[in-house]
C-alpha cells in the first residue's frame, strides 16, 4: 500500500455514545416502544437484554428495528464531539469504529453525513449486534490493520481488547463502564479532556502517556 501521500496519525473513534447520544436515544425508543421506563444514567451493564429484560436475540432485533426510527435518525451528538473532530482533523485522520452491523451502514451514514460531515475517513462496521457470530470482527483487529496510534471509546469490553494490543484507549466514562480500568486505558470525562490528553500525548509521546 502506497502510504506517502498520507503520513497523518490515525485515531481511532466508536460511534454511539461516543459521537452520537445513542443510550439517550436507545431509551426513548425503548419507552415508547416497549413500555419501560428508564434513563440512560440508570443503565450499569452495556448488555441491552439485561436492561431491556429480554433475550439477547430480541435484544439485537430491538436495535436493528431501533436503526430504522426517529429515534435513530434524530438522536444527539455527545456534547463537545463536533468541535473536537473538526480540531482534531487538521492533523490527525479520524477513522470511526464502531460495533453496529454492517446492514445499519445506510442509516449509520445518514446520520454521520448529518452531524459530521467531512470530520471523518471512514467507517467500520464491526457487528457487535449480528446475530451471526462469524460476522463479527474484533476492534482490535480493525485498529491494528489501520495502524491506529489511539482509540476512544465507551465500552470497557472494546477498550479492554484494543488495549490489549498495544494501542492506548481513551475510556469515555459512563454509567455501564465503572470500575477498574485495565492498563493502557484512561478514563476520561469529556471531549475537552480528549483533546487536552492528545495533546498531551503529542508532547511526551504515544505510548506511555496514558499510564497514570
Ligand atoms: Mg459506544
Amino acid at each position: 500500500m502506497d502510504n506517502t501521500a498520507n503520513t497523518k496519525r490515525v485515531i481511532g473513534v466508536d460511534l454511539d455514545d461516543v459521537l452520537s447520544r445513542t443510550g439517550d436515544a436507545m431509551a426513548q425508543f425503548h419507552n415508547a416502544t416497549y413500555g419501560t421506563k428508564y434513563k440512560r444514567e440508570e443503565v450499569k451493564t452495556f448488555d441491552l437484554d439485561a436492561v431491556w429484560n429480554c433475550t439477547p436475540e430480541e435484544a439485537k432485533e430491538r436495535v436493528v428495528e431501533f436503526m430504522t426510527t426517529d429515534f435513530h435518525h434524530d438522536a444527539k451528538v455527545v456534547f463537545g464531539a463536533y468541535d473536537a473532530l473538526k480540531k482534531l482533523g487538521e492533523f490527525y485522520d479520524i477513522v470511526i469504529v464502531t460495533g453496529r452491523n454492517e446492514s445499519m451502514r445506510d442509516s449509520t451514514i445518514t446520520w454521520l453525513t448529518k452531524n459530521f460531515l467531512g470530520l471523518y475517513r471512514e467507517v467500520h462496521f464491526t457487528g457487535h449486534f449480528d446475530v451471526v457470530e462469524s460476522k463479527r470482527r474484533k476492534k482490535s483487529d480493525v485498529v491494528k490493520d489501520i495502524g491506529m496510534s489511539l482509540f476512544i471509546d465507551d465500552a470497557l469490553h472494546f477498550a479492554t481488547d484494543v488495549a490489549g494490543v498495544g494501542v492506548p484507549v481513551l475510556l469515555f466514562d459512563t454509567p455501564w463502564n465503572q470500575g477498574m480500568a485495565p492498563n493502557g486505558v484512561t478514563r476520561v470525562f469529556s471531549w475537552e479532556e480528549i483533546l487536552f490528553r492528545i495533546s498531551k500525548m503529542e508532547r511526551e509521546g504515544w505510548t506511555t502517556a496514558t499510564a497514570q
